[in-house]
């Protein structure tokens, strides 16, 4: 996989959150700090990641949870969504038409011929008619290198090893281009932005008048690749940027960060040194593989499934041997809060609509779920494992520490005992009941 580092740091961050049981602005900090070290490990932009993680904050904490989601869905969209942001935002996908020209540009040893090479493949594969023009006359092996990749994929290859001037070299194929739907052409690169590679870039372009301008660049220079993405696109107005060997180092969430603020968007990127080892660059997907998840819908999904499946199949069990604590209350709740009242849920299972349940158990009251997360807080680990150990001493401390009354604690330890009781009810009924139950609870 692409960064594989930077996408494990960021997976772990994520996997924090789906076991965490409360967002909270503790959660959130922590969050923003695990993504900070793995953004700085990967060469982003100091700035920049300061500026990501004070957005993702604020939106955290400032934004409604729209419906249907929880906190913590909430939270992991934002992260996704941010990410996206940062790293381009949605893709700029290359419009090919027919005929179409594309022109590598960029400096020694980045990876131009290779590209070239990988391309014509992806577009052949694609069904266009391709073929590659060496204009590099800098390098003597330039032409062999590119014939051995067309040879290859059966993509013909124009040069000319004896001849020095490459607009000479276009001038002599051009009619044989005609043929082709796709045209790629390679250039000589230079150790630097030189100006004699801008004068030879600028006339090539005259003369192949191509519809792409695309910088190669490797990954390792990570965000330094700014000033060079900067630099090309000032003097030569390349249209995008290839990020290559991005597989081979720690520096590539830097590399595509930082094109992300140059107006030439990141198009493909190299993922190894094999003809197949390219890609189209789109962030969304790009992120949503780093955090681990296909897309933004499955990305959802896992975060409903990494928050319930686990502890849905562990409360059933649970239940089941007649244990049930405070936590689950309140997760059950939440998963409540979802779905509507539980009498409505219970009106969908067979047999279960008619029977008579206290009232307060079936309600959920947003500002009671509040006020239990703080008595909650205020409770030891025994506590919320076996309630029942809470006495009247201990509900006055309780109290006093979450700031609130003697009463709430006894309301909450009431809807508690309440909810286990009809779980129990729920028992009676068969697991096949509870499956369904707990199906429309959200919890499964
Ligand atoms: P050019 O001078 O810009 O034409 O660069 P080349 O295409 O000759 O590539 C220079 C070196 O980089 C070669 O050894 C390629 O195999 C290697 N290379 C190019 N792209 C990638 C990539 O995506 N991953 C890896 N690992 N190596 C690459
Ligand atoms: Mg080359």
């Amino acid at each position: 996989m692409v960064l594989d580092k930077l996408g494990d740091s960021l997976k772990a961050t994520l996997q924090k959150i789906a076991s965490a049981v409360f967002v909270d602005e503790k959660l959130v900090n922590e969050l923003v700090k695990d993504m900070q070290r793995a953004l700085l490990q990967s060469d982003v932009n100091v700035k920049l990641v300061f500026e990501l993680s004070e957005k993702i904050k604020k939106r955290v904490l400032k934004d409604e949870t729209p419906k249907g989601l929880t906190k913590k869905e909430y939270l992991i969209k934002i992260v996704y969504d941010e990410m996206v942001q940062f790293l381009g935002g949605e893709g700029h996908k290359i419009e090919v038409r027919k005929p179409f020209r594309i022109m590598l540009v960029g400096l020694f040893g980045n990876g131009k011929t290779t590209t070239a090479g990988k391309l014509a493949k992806f577009f052949q594969k694609r069904g266009f008619k391709v073929a590659l023009v060496q204009t590099d006359t800098w390098r003597p092996a330039a032409l062999e290198q590119l014939k051995q990749l067309g040879d290859r994929i059966g993509v013909p290859v124009f040069g000319d090893k004896t001849e020095k001037d490459p607009i000479r070299i276009i001038e002599r194929c051009q009619s044989e281009l005609a043929k082709y739907e796709l045209v790629i052409f390679d250039t000589a690169g230079r150790d630097a932005l030189s100006e004699d590679l801008i004068l030879e870039l600028d006339k090539l372009d005259k003369k192949i008048q191509a519809d792409e301008k695309l910088l190669v660049m490797s990954a390792d220079i990570g965000q330094a690749a700014e000033r060079q993405a900067k630099a090309f696109a000032e003097t030569c107005s390349v249209t995008g940027i290839i990020i290559t060997k991005l597989e081979g180092t720690s520096k590539g969430g830097g590399a595509l960060v930082a094109c992300s603020v140059t107006k030439a968007p990141v198009k493909f990127i190299g993922v190894g040194e094999k003809i197949d080892d390219l890609e189209e660059f789109r962030p969304e997907r790009f992120v949503g593989r780093l955090l681990g998840m296909g897309d933004i819908e499955t990305l959802l999904e896992k975060a409903r499934d990494a928050m319930t499946a686990e502890q849905a199949e562990d409360l059933q069990k649970r239940i089941v041997r007649g244990e049930f604590t405070l936590i689950d209350l309140y997760e059950q709740m939440e998963a409540m809060k979802k779905m509507g009242p539980l009498s409505k849920v219970l009106e969908m299972v067979p047999g279960m609509g008619q029977l008579k349940l206290p009232k307060e158990a079936l309600q959920v009251q947003e500002g009671k779920l509040k006020k239990w997360k703080h008595i909650m807080d205020s409770c030891t680990k025994a506590e919320l494992e076996d309630p029942e150990v809470i006495d009247t001493s201990r509900i006055e401390r309780i109290a006093k520490g979450s700031g609130t009354g003697t009463g709430d604690v006894r309301e909450l330890i009431k809807q508690y005992r309440q909810s286990k009781k009809l779980l129990k009810m729920f028992k009676g009924g068969g697991a096949k009941d509870m499956e369904k139950i707990m199906k429309k609870m959200g919890m499964k």
